[in-house]
Formats: C-alpha cells, sequence, structure tokens
C-alpha cells in the first residue's frame, strides 16, 4: 500500500507541529511519500513564510532594504532546527540564499520557503530530500509536463525508496523554477500520488475534514465524512477551501481518493473524496452549503427568444470581448440572465451593457448587483424531487428575498442568489432546516 501524506503550513510551522508530523509518518509504514508546504502561521495573527518571501520581492521590486525581514525568516528556520536538534547548517544555508537574494527570480525566492521546510523536515524524518526541481516538471507555459514528471518521479523512487518533497513548486527542463497558484501544495501531493500511483492521498490539515458549511458562517458545522468529486468541486468552487480547487485533477483522473484529516486531532475520521460516495444508512440530503457575496447578474428579456437562434451566443461573445468570465446562465423561455463576478465588470459594465442594447435589441435589461450566491450541494438531491422548492420555502418563511436560481447540469447542486445583506442569514436558515434537522431529511427508503 502506499501512502502520499501532503501536510500543509499549519502543520509545519513549529517544533511542535513538525513531531506530530513525525508521530503520523510514524505510526503507518505505508506514509512513505511526504510533501511538505512552507511553514505557516504559528498562532492567528502570526505569517506565513510564503508571504513573507512575496514580501520581500516586493521589497526588492521597489529597491527596498529588506535586510531584517530576511533575518526574521531566518529565525524561524534556525529556531525549528535547534528546537529540533536537526543538524542541517540551516543559518549558513539561509545566508547563502540571502546573499545572492537580488540575482535571484521572484518564483526562486518564493519557492524557498517549502525548499527549506522540506529539508528540514526531511532530516527531522530520517528520509532522503527530492528537490521538486528534480521531480515536477513544468512546460514553459506553466501547464505540468506530465510525463517527464512520472519518470523523474519513478527515478527518485528507485534511487531514494522514500522522500520528503517539497510542495508548490517545479522547474522546466532548463532548470527555471516555477510556481503553482497559491495553495499549490496540494496540487503537488496530488500530483505525485498519480505518479506513485498511491492508494490514497492524505492531505493532513488544521481540520477535522470538510464541514458541511463555513465555520466563520454557521456555529459548529457538521463534518462531512464522504463526498464526490463532484461535490467538492461546487463547494470548493463556491469558497469552500481546503483543497486547492486544481488539486482533484490528477488524482481523479485515476481513481485514487483524497483523505482531509487533521495533524492536530489525527484520531478524528476526516473526510473522505472519491468518484462516488458509498451509500449508507446514514446518507444525507444535503451535502454542503458554500457561498459568495459580490457578483453581478445581467437579466435580458426579449420577446420569442425561444425562437431565435444565437442570442445568448452573442451575448456571451460581448462578456468575451471584455476578457470578463461568465460564472452562470439562468435561462427562462423568453430570458436569460448573465452572472459574473462584480469585481471582474467594475470599470466595464456599462459599456457592456450599451453593447447588449446595440447587438441584441433585447426588450428590457436590468441589472442586479451586490448579488450573492449560494450553492446548497447533495449528490441525494436528485432522487429527491422537490428539493428545490423547499430551499426557496425555507428562504422564504425567514423573509429573504431570492434573486435569482440556476441548477447545475447534473443536478448535484442548486444556486440561489440573494442580496449580500442577507447571505449568512441565508446560509444560516438552509442550515438549520436541512442539515441540523438531520432526522427530517435523511435520505431513507431509497438508500437502505
Ligand atoms: P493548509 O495550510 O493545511 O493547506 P488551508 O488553510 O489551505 O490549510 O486549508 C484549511 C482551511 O480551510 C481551514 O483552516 C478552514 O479555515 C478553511 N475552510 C474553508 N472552508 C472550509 C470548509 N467547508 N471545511 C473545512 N475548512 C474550511
Ligand atoms: N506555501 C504556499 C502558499 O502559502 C503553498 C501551500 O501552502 O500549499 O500558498
Ligand atoms: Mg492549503
Amino acid at each position: 500500500m502506499i501512502k502520499v501524506a501532503k501536510f500543509g503550513g499549519s502543520s509545519v510551522a513549529d517544533a511542535g507541529q513538525f513531531k506530530k508530523v513525525k508521530d503520523i509518518v510514524r505510526s503507518d509504514p505505508d506514509r512513505r511519500f511526504v510533501v511538505v508546504s512552507a511553514a505557516g502561521k504559528r498562532f492567528s495573527d502570526d505569517n506565513k513564510i510564503t508571504d513573507l518571501l512575496l514580501l520581500v520581492n516586493a521589497h526588492i521590486n521597489y529597491h527596498v532594504d529588506c535586510t531584517s525581514l530576511l533575518a526574521d525568516i531566518e529565525e524561524r528556520f534556525v529556531e525549528l532546527a535547534r528546537e529540533l536538534g536537526i543538524k542541517y547548517p540551516i543559518a549558513q544555508k539561509f545566508e547563502e540564499f540571502s546573499s545572492v537574494i537580488k540575482s535571484l527570480s521572484p518564483e526562486y525566492i518564493v519557492s524557498r520557503g517549502e525548499w527549506f521546510t522540506a529539508r528540514l523536515m526531511a532530516e527531522y524524518l530520517g528520509l532522503p530530500f527530492l528537490d521538486a526541481a528534480d521531480a515536477i516538471v513544468f512546460h514553459h507555459d506553466g501547464t505540468i509536463d506530465t510525463e517527464r514528471t512520472a519518470t523523474q518521479v519513478k527515478d527518485a523512487v528507485q534511487r531514494l525508496g522514500s522522500f520528503v518533497l517539497p510542495g508548490f513548486y517545479g522547474a522546466t527542463v532548463d532548470g527555471t523554477i516555477k510556481l503553482f497558484q497559491r495553495g499549490g501544495g496540494d496540487i503537488t501531493g496530488a500530483i505525485l500520488a498519480r505518479c506513485l500511483d498511491a492508494d490514497v492521498y492524505e492531505n493532513w490539515t488544521d481540520v477535522s475534514g470538510f464541514l458541511s458549511a463555513d465555520p466563520r458562517i454557521v456555529d459548529n458545522p457538521r463534518t462531512i465524512h464522504r463526498i464526490t468529486f463532484d461535490e467538492m468541486r461546487e463547494l470548493s468552487y463556491m469558497g469552500a477551501s481546503v483543497l486547492q480547487e486544481e488539486a482533484i485533477f490528477p488524482v481523479r483522473e485515476v481513481g485514487i481518493p483524497i483523505q482531509i484529516k487533521n495533524t492536530n486531532r489525527p484520531d478524528k475520521r476526516g473526510t473522505i473524496i472519491r468518484e462516488t460516495a458509498e451509500e449508507g444508512a446514514q446518507e444525507h440530503l444535503i451535502t454542503g452549503i458554500a457561498g459568495k457575496k459580490d457578483f453581478l447578474a445581467v437579466h435580458v428579456q426579449k420577446a420569442h427568444m425561444s425562437n431565435a437562434v444565437g442570442v445568448i451566443r452573442r451575448a456571451l461573445g460581448i462578456f468575451e470581448r471584455y476578457g470578463v468570465s461568465v460564472e452562470h446562465i439562468p435561462t427562462g423561455v423568453d430570458s436569460f440572465g448573465v452572472v459574473v463576478n462584480g469585481a471582474d465588470v467594475k470599470d466595464t459594465i456599462y459599456s457592456i451593457i450599451n453593447d447588449m442594447q446595440q447587438e441584441l435589441k433585447p426588450d428590457s435589461i436590468n441589472l442586479v448587483d451586490k448579488l450573492a450566491l449560494i450553492s446548497v450541494v447533495g449528490r441525494n438531491m436528485s432522487r429527491r424531487p422537490g428539493t428545490s422548492g423547499r430551499v426557496f420555502g425555507v428562504l422564504g418563511e425567514a423573509g429573504i428575498n431570492i434573486r435569482m436560481i440556476t441548477q447545475s447540469s447534473q443536478e448535484i447542486s442548486i444556486i440561489v442568489g440573494v442580496n449580500n445583506e442577507d447571505f449568512e442569514r441565508a446560509i444560516n436558515v438552509i442550515y438549520e432546516k436541512f442539515v441540523s434537522d438531520e432526522m427530517v431529511d435523511m435520505v431513507r427508503g431509497e438508500v437502505q
């Protein structure tokens, strides 16, 4: 059995966290491949090493001295090594890096957060260190060279047996360091799991799994124990960001499940993410609720539109021309809406509407801004007719005005638009009705 274990920033933030990682890795001989992020926050208003390195770049850019900032970063690594009795000459190595910092690329500088963290972790765990620049191969356009990466990883396994790999970066064939997007250590872990044909991709973080709602909005939300990749996509897209959005693709394609686990509470079950979630007596109607504020919808009404070919295509073409990506297109018989991120059209919305007037000749166009979208996600909803009606019902009873509704094509989510100011309350009433009152809502009968 092969398990890839990726530890996020908070899991490697200080010596105490390193000890927990060691206990976790040592407790299971299948955990032979470890991926780490750069040391993250030790307490809530602490800084992540990655953020500090980005700040170093900004200093260099503006020709501001960053000696003391570099000294702070060095001190964090030095303290880690000292407290853990690690022999690696971290101060000397960090100073070598600092002394040539102005000659280094911004991506190289930021990548050193994971590089130094992984160096220390490798020695602490007694495992070989594998530089991601020798394993994760990028094309020049920033996409991954899957074949070369697989070859490099397999070679490394032959050579080293097991290893600690820094997340978040890789290199092109000519050695130029490239970064993933923020949170990209999750992607490294997924790519490694795929190359190794792992049985599971374990993602160790600071929560005991994927929660059914944002804990900043709902008090103590239930943990989701089993979730499908599709449900997870819907929830992550709408802001439930435990895993980096792109991280599911490499493993999903080859059927490797992802397990979210808590480094601080390894005894907890966590969440398992698979293609299909096997059914048990405890199937829930709704898996989770997520949402985001500040969308904008343009509603277009045009009589006999259902008979006119190409109206929606032309409307979308206008948004494309302005480089705006469209989130949703709720449609009616003679009307449709285009929902976009408010920030994306801040300066262009009136030109866009003007172009729509000219090119579509609609009967009316109206604009709804300060729109919050809430996605109610559940693989079982399609088997329970009337769920959307009940969602609208509870919002109506709470006096919350629904500005828009749409449903995903696989019927695993219902998306409702409400005013920004009703956002938190709407999530809470839906949660209360469908998740807290689970005795009422559990899908019985169909699932035995
Ligand atoms: P790591 O540093 O381990 O990669 P992240 O900060 O990237 O961790 O992701 C974990 C965080 O995701 C949690 O601490 C939590 O604040 C946040 N989060 C957002 N939505 C959810 C959710 N629905 N369930 C669990 N955690 C969530
Ligand atoms: N250290 C990087 C970040 O803070 C990548 C990661 O944490 O996965 O975004
Ligand atoms: Mg993360």
